[in-house]
Parts: C-alpha cells; structure tokens; sequence
C-alpha cells in the first residue's frame, strides 16, 4: 500500500491512487456544499496587490469539487472567475507556437497514436537537416518565432544527438527577417544526462504528456516499448528538473480515462513538482484524442463532451493561475473561442502534423501520409492572427522571459510586482508588430496595427511606452528587429 506524499519522488505516492479515489469521493460528497463551494470560489478569484495581483490556486480537493458540482450558476462563477484571472494575470495576450514533427519513427506500442510500432501502413520519415532547414525556412516565413518540437521514441532513428542537431540547426537559421527563438521539446522521457544537453541546448520548455494518470490504464494503453514503463514516464519531469530545466509542461491526452480522475491527478502533479523543486509547471495542455491512421477514437469510451472540456479547462485555471494553459489545432475554432475566454494562454496555428508537412505545400495543402492526427483548426497563422485581434486577443509571438532567464517562478514575480503591462504587453506589441510588417496579409495588417496603436495607450510607465513606440516605429521603417523588455 502506498501513501499519498506529494514530496515523494515514487510516482505511486505523488500521484496517490487511493487519494484520488478519496478526492473524487470527497467532491461527490460536497458537490452541493454551497459555503465550501463559496469559499472554494473566494479563495481563486485574483486579490489585487499595490499595481499587481495575486491568485492563491486552489489544491486538487477543491478544484474536485468545483468539477463535480452541476449547478448552473456555480458554472458561470467558474467561468468568470477563469476569465479575471486570465486577464489580471496573462492580460488579454495569447502566445502563439507551431509544431514541428521531426520523425515519427517509434518504438513505442501506444494504442491511440497512429506512430505505434506495430502500425505497418503509416509512412514512416525522419527529418534530414536539409528537410529541417527547409521547415524551418517555411515555418520562418509563415511567421513563427516559437516551436514545439515533436518525435517518437526510438534511440536507433532518433537518438538524444539526433534532437539536439536539429535544435542547433533550428535555432541556426536566419531567413530573412525570420528566427525561431525559442524550441519546445516534446520527446519521450529520458535521463538526467541527456535533459542536461537539452538544456544546454538552449530549449525554451520541456513538455511530456502523462497521456493518463490511472497506473492501470496506462500500463495497458502503453503495452509494450519504453514508454510501458508508468513510474520513469511518470518521474521524467524531475529529472528534467533536477538537469536545470526550470520550465516543464505537462498533460492529459483526455479520452483514455475517466475525466475526473485525470484532473486530479494533473493537479496533484502540479503539486508535486511545487513541494519539491518550488516551482510548478510553466504549461498544462489539454489534448484530447483525434481520429488518425489505424486509430479510432470511437475505441477509447471516455470522450468527453465539449462542455466538460470547457469546464476541465476553466477549472485548471481556478488552480495553476500562473501555469499557462495550451490548446492545439486539434480542436475546432468554435471550441478555441470558448476556451480563450476561459484562461488558454497559448494556441498553436498553421499546425501539421506530418514529418515535413510545412515545406512545398500551399496553405491548402495537407499531406497526410506521415500524420500523426488529423486536425481540426486548418486555418492559416495569418487567419489565427486575425480572428485573435478580431475577438479582442493580441497574438504574441514573444520570447522574452526565457530569453532573460525569466524561467521558473521568476513569471509570477513579474505578476506580482504589476509589471506585467510595462514588459509582457509591450513585448507583445513589438513582436505582434514583427509579424504584421513582415508577413501578415493586408487585412491582417490592417486590424493589427490598429490595435497595436490602441494597446500602446494602456502600458503604464510613460519611459516604457515612449521606448516601445520607438522599437515599433523602427520595426516599421527598417529590418531591425527582436527588441525586448
Ligand atoms: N513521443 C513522445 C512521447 O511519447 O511523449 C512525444 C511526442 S507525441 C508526437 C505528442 C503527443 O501526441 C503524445 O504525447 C500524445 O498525447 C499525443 N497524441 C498521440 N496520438 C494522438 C491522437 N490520436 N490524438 C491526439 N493526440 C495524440
């Protein structure tokens, strides 16, 4: 038997089977408990501090709680609540990034992923660094400054030194007006040692997804290959952590297991990596799984319904208030809408998931072959970038804290001490403006710099804002680019 310690570093006791099943009796026992349920939503909401602010977050019980209640209202407190935070603490920025699908040769035998081994039908390809400059080059060129790099797990086809090649040339390349500053890694877990090469490397955030918390489960949906092996995928973030990486993200693949255990379970992860390396994650995403080839989401009967998704989300907002929330193109505009009113802070856009899926196609072509799931969102970036703007978002293609070892906790000290709106939206604005110079459509471009003019009226400090207005105007009469607060 174990026990539930969030200290611990034995998977079986942070992510306690038996606490969760306790949680998730507790929130059914409290779901109508109106004082708890008042006081739980009291102690999220954003508590103004001098020029900043502060969210207490909420622990997995209380979060739990908030889940299982079914009162309308309570969801529209929730709603709201989500939304205050979003706005007191990210303001109404959203960062934008795309995937970059380096190989999807793989040794693993997961039942929802298309990449599995045994799957004979699927192309299988591996990005050359010609193929990866090229991708780069398209990517550079669509207006991506930020991205999540993707592979399957197979040390043959992509060893450790495979990955941090690709990252140097990633980084390497300077197209035009173009950079990639900032590479996300999500590759399968590993050792201490080679999260040390990632690190120096220069990666922005480590990012594993749990896919499912239930032990059982999991060992079932992973049946064969490395990743079968629940408790090193499970500690993969500590020892990203242990290695110097102080932004790590995590998640759910939501559809393999019972919603409400996976919430708790993320949750009580977050808390781990904050009782033992004081810091919690920097990202959480919300997949949830999508038709692919050789896989039928119809096979995994724990899809939840886009209402739920929405609550799950606008819940883990109430919790992690300074843990950014990430939604993909595998979700619908329609779907996207709703949750950036809910506390996402990140979106990706212009996204395929093919090994070479960006470089020789037009915007409407999408190949298929190597894929690893179908998805939803096809529009392009510039579209993304206008429909943001359109809804009162203002896209931003920054990479400014990592950049100045702004990493770990140093994001909520920045929120703290309100000097968000005198570094982050002013960052914004310049790079948002980056983009609109460079590559954006002329509609696009209308809107955009309309709404650049308008935001700059809101940054505090006047200092700041005469500075900000100085870098704008020189993106916009010269190539001098990548100013930052
Ligand atoms: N291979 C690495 C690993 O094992 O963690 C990470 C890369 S994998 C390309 C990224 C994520 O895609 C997986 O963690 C999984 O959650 C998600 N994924 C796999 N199959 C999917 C599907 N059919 N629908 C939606 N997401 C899927």
């Amino acid at each position: 038997m174990y026990t539930y310690n969030p200290k611990s570093m034995d998977p079986n006791e942070f992510i306690n089977d038996a606490e969760i099943k306790e949680t998730l009796a507790y929130a059914d026992a409290h779901k109508n408990d109106m004082a708890l349920i008042n006081e739980i939503l009291e102690k999220a909401r954003p508590v103004r501090e001098g020029n900043g602010c502060h969210c207490r977050g909420l622990s997995h019980r209380e979060a739990s709680v908030l889940l299982a209640c079914e009162d309308p209202q309570v969801l529209e407190r929730i709603y709201q609540i989500a939304e205050e935070i979003k706005l007191a603490i990210y303001g109404n920025r959203i960062v934008l990034f795309a995937p970059l699908y380096l190989s999807n040769y793989c040794v693993n035998g997961c039942v929802y992923c298309p990449y599995h081994l045994k799957n004979k039908h699927i192309a299988r390809k591996k990005l050359t660094q010609d193929e990866v400059r090229e991708e780069v080059i398209a990517l550079q060129d669509m207006g991506h400054k930020r991205l999540a790099i993707e592979a399957g797990e197979d040390p043959k086809n992509n060893p450790i030194e495979y990955i941090l090649e690709c990252i140097n040339t990633i980084y390497s390349i300077k197209h035009k007006n173009g950079a990639i500053r900032r590479v996300n890694v999500n590759i399968a877990a590993t050792t201490v040692e080679n999260y040390k090469k990632l690190k120096d490397a220069g990666i922005g955030t480590y990012i594993l997804f749990q896919e499912t918390y239930h032990k059982e489960s999991y060992l079932k949906l992973h049946p064969t290959g490395p990743k079968h092996d629940y408790d090193y995928h499970t500690t993969a973030h500590d020892r990203a952590m242990e290695a110097g990486i102080d932004d790590v993200g995590l998640g759910v693949l939501f559809g393999l297991e019972l919603y409400r255990y996976e919430f708790a379970g993320l949750l009580m992860h977050a808390e781990h990596l904050e009782a033992v390396h004081g810091v919690g994650p920097h990202t959480i995403s919300v997949p949830r799984v999508k038709p692919a080839d050789d896989i039928d989401p119809e096979e995994f009967n724990n899809s939840i319904s886009d209402e739920m998704f929405a609550k799950i989300t606008a819940c883990i907002r109430l919790a992690v208030p300074y843990t950014g929330i990430i939604i993909s193109t595998r979700e619908t505009e329609a779907t996207r809408s709703k949750l950036l009113r809910l506390g996402v802070s990140q979106v990706s856009g212009g996204s395929r998931t093919s090994v070479g899926g960006y470089a020789g196609y037009t915007p409407d072509e999408r190949p298929h072959d190597t894929e690893q799931f179908d998805v939803s969102d096809q529009r392009s970036l510039d579209e993304v970038v206008r429909w943001l703007m359109e809804n009162g978002h203002i896209p931003s293609f920054c990479t400014a804290c990592y950049r100045e070892g702004r990493t770990g906790d140093r994001f909520m000290s920045l929120c703290k001490s309100g000097q968000i709106l005198n570094c982050c939206h002013p960052n914004a604005l310049m790079t948002l403006t980056e983009y609109l110079v460079d590559y954006a459509s002329p509609e696009t471009k209308e809107i955009g710099f309309r709404m650049v003019e308008e935001e700059l009226k809101k940054i505090p400090r006047d200092r700041v804002r005469e500075i900000a207005r100085e870098h704008i105007e020189a993106i916009k009469a010269s190539n001098a680019r990548d100013f930052r607060f």
